[in-house]
């Protein structure tokens, strides 16, 4: 790597959303920001009714495939309003579409607020919530019992705040399964095919804010309610190619660039995820071996791979640790605002040196604090 001009802050950027890039990203942003070497014109106003970026979607459409392992069964869309606008625009387009009550997993920060929009839109029913143990861990199979009756099963794969994750995939295969992979989408494969919906947006593993992937098989569509407003309504996307209305060029030809960095610079999601759990590995590891100087919140058992969620023995050794380490140029280590706490990201775009500078710097700050 060349480091002339290289922010060391960048490489050690461990923020939970928007998350660190891969440095030969960026540099492909700084330039295209200037020039986009094939347009020859700025990223920032080029039109989006270009054949240029049509190909853009088109590369980045057939690379999320390929890298997920699906064919032409799937829509690949690209779309506004974040995570978020998914939490509704799901409920509204297939409650009612089947005799049941669409089902729910409430294990978080995040699926709480899918929990919540779904229910502005009518009945769901909650299967398991982890709330009164401080969300520290996932429901396991006894727990959960599916109905062959609902019109879909939500959950999010991965709970960027706590630190927990799924490791297998859940429900009837009768019923569409429709999942928020928002944090850990492309970190892994993921059996994408067993999956009616995947969505994510961009800023955690993918890109900047601003574009959110969504992943849809055709028959879920073909059960969509039709009476949304337009721009609510899939169809409408499809129909369009993503550019129904003005898109976020910018953030999506980002996406672009980190798919095919994905493709050939990793070599695909089997290598990008021994990355991601040798990164992992080593950092639980130090949590662990730590005689409790460091407490990993979640159960061992649930731990993600992606957000790696700590705590100190008192609030104001969490606040010196944050001084200190960002004094270090270590950035993003605060816990999420709805809890508190340290976290550690460790998205696609961190890497493995990374993690090695903060192990150091976590035995170091030990050493210096430990009564
Ligand atoms: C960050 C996050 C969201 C929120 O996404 P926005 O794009 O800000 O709407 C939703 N789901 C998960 C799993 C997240 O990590």
């Amino acid at each position: 790597m060349n480091l002339e001009n290289t922010n060391i802050r960048n490489l050690r950027n461990f923020s939970g959303g928007p998350g660190a890039l891969p440095e030969n990203v960026l540099r492909q942003v700084q330039e295209s920001i200037h020039t986009v070497p094939d347009a020859g014109l700025s990223i920032l106003g080029i039109s989006h009714r270009s054949k240029w970026f049509a190909d853009v979607i088109a590369e980045a459409e057939h690379n999320v495939l390929s890298l997920l392992g699906l064919n032409d069964d799937y829509h690949v869309l690209f779309l506004q309003g974040g995570a978020t606008q998914q939490f509704s625009t799901i409920a509204m387009s297939l409650m009612g579409t089947a005799p049941g009550l669409p089902e729910y997993l409430l294990t978080g920060y995040w699926s709480g607020k899918s929990v919540t929009d779904a229910k502005h839109i009518g009945p769901i029913k909650t299967l398991w919530s982890g709330e009164s143990e401080q969300y520290a861990r996932l429901p396991n199979d006894d727990e959960l019992s599916f109905s062959p009756e609902a019109p879909y099963l939500h959950y999010i794969s991965n709970e960027t705040v706590e630190g927990i994750q799924f490791q297998r995939i859940l429900g009837l295969e009768s019923v569409p399964r429709i999942c928020d992979m928002s944090s850990d989408f492309l970190s892994r494969p993921c059996e994408a095919n067993r999956f009616s919906m995947i969505y994510a947006h961009a800023q955690k593993n993918l890109g900047p804010a601003g574009v959110t992937i969504v992943v849809m098989r055709k028959d879920l569509v073909a059960r969509c309610k039709d009476d949304l407003p337009e721009f609510l309504d899939y169809r409408s996307h499809i129909k369009a190619g993503s550019i129904f209305n003005t898109p976020p060029v910018f953030a999506i030809y980002v996406v672009l660039l980190i798919t095919r960095w994905l493709k050939n610079d990793i070599g695909g999601l089997v290598n990008m995820n021994a990355i991601n759990e040798a990164k992992a590995a080593l950092l639980y590891q130090a949590i662990d071996n730590s005689a409790s100087f460091y407490l990993g919140r979640s159960a061992k058992h649930d731990r993600s791979l992606m957000n790696v969620a700590f705590n100190l023995d008192t609030p104001e050794l969490e606040k010196r640790f944050l001084e200190e380490s960002s004094a270090a140029g270590f950035s993003g280590l605060n816990g999420h605002r709805a809890i508190g706490g340290l976290r550690a990201s460790l998205y696609n775009g961190v890497t493995q040196h990374a993690v090695e500078d903060l192990v150091e710097f976590m035995a170091h700050f030990q050493q210096q604090n430990q009564q």
